[in-house]
């Protein structure tokens, strides 16, 4: 009598399983259905909104017992009308944008050296000094980066164009880098801070006098904007480099450590999908084209031959690391890759 009374209980146990098994999926079929009508075939019960916003831009890697830190600053449209090239070179741009019409996006980046004894910024970007909002990230990078504008020690300046040093000043005059200590090339400093020679340049150029003139002042004013011939010590480890052409006083940057280097070559090169094929082509905001060339197709040689890693700060690759390799009458760029990883050695 209890067996049966077991076997019948467990056979309404059974039925009610099923039962419930069924209506289960009985709903999720109706609200499929339900879906279909409403989205479409096979789409998501709730669509996920898209998200436009990106993520912080730096990314780190080792030199020898140094930290460089690259500082995304942001991505513009470099014009080709902006290139000097021989007919035939230029065909080939205007043939490269009409397949891909973002063969000359350039980003714009600034960089960051822990001596471990220094903080050490090359180049601050553009801030609000070069219009259009699609550049001006870096303070904010370096706050992502785990920095702040106040830990910088020292800023080297490549040179004096807007989208390099725009980043040092607010538009109201305020240093962005209250504690930092300037450093450019008299030259450069001579230059674009001269009103005499702002006044016989080109209308055109006039807006690169009168940036680099109110983004330099606050620094003047605090005794922070100091100027170098060519042979100072300022930084242990780092070698200025002349690269003359491009501006007057247009200077590069090379970090040792442990035997491994790194050149910070500011505006060697702008359009580097051009560029490196032919050295020769010229940007119009060279002050000396003919210098500029020359110099590009000199260090070009060099970097190549001693395998030297590079920071640019005009790529179309973040995070704007690489090396050079000699390839036909010109270059290619070795990217550095995006990692998430920090060499430990
Ligand atoms: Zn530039």
């Amino acid at each position: 009598m209890k067996s049966i009374n077991k076997a019948m209980e467990i056979s309404a146990q059974t039925t009610r399983n099923v039962l419930q098994k069924t209506s289960i999926s009985l709903a999720a079929a109706l609200l499929a259905l339900l879906a279909s009508f409403v989205a479409g075939p096979n789409a998501a019960l709730a669509a996920a909104p898209q998200h436009h916003d990106q993520q912080a831009g730096f990314y780190r890697l080792r030199v020898g017992d140094l930290e460089v830190t690259a500082l995304y600053d942001g991505t513009g449209v470099f014009d080709p009308h902006w290139l000097n090239g021989t007919k035939e070179t230029m065909e080939g741009v205007v043939k490269a944008l009409h397949a891909d019409p973002h063969t000359l996006d350039v980003v714009d980046m600034g960089f960051l050296v822990n001596t471990g004894k220094q903080l050490i910024l090359v180049d601050a970007g553009a801030g609000t000094w070069w219009g259009g909002g699609a550049l001006g990230r870096l303070a904010g990078s370096l706050r992502s980066a785990g920095y702040t504008p106040e830990e910088v020690d020292i800023v080297l300046v490549t040179h004096l164009h807007s989208d390099h040093v725009g980043g040092l000043t607010t538009q109201d005059g305020n240093r962005v880098f209250p504690n930092a200590d300037v450093y450019v090339a008299k030259a450069e400093s001579d230059f674009w801070l001269s009103p005499e020679i702002a006044a016989k340049a080109p209308k055109d150029a006039q807006p690169f006098f009168q940036s680099a003139q109110a983004i330099a002042a606050p620094y003047i004013r605090a005794g922070k904007w100091h100027t170098f011939n060519g042979s100072e010590p300022m930084v242990d480890g780092m070698q200025l480099v002349p690269l003359p052409g491009h501006t007057p006083g247009h200077t590069g940057y090379e970090f040792s450590s442990k035997g491994q280097k790194i050149l910070f070559w500011g505006d060697i090169v702008h359009a580097q999908r051009v560029q490196l094929q032919h050295p020769e082509v010229t940007a119009i905001f060279d002050i000396d084209q003919t210098a500029a060339a020359t110099t590009r197709n000199q260090l070009l040689a060099r970097l190549a031959r001693e395998n030297v890693l590079i920071a640019t700060p005009h790529t179309s690759l973040f995070p704007a690391l690489g090396r050079l390799h000699k390839e036909g009458s010109g270059y290619s760029w070795a990217p550095v890759v995006f990692t998430d990883q920090w060499d430990e050695r």
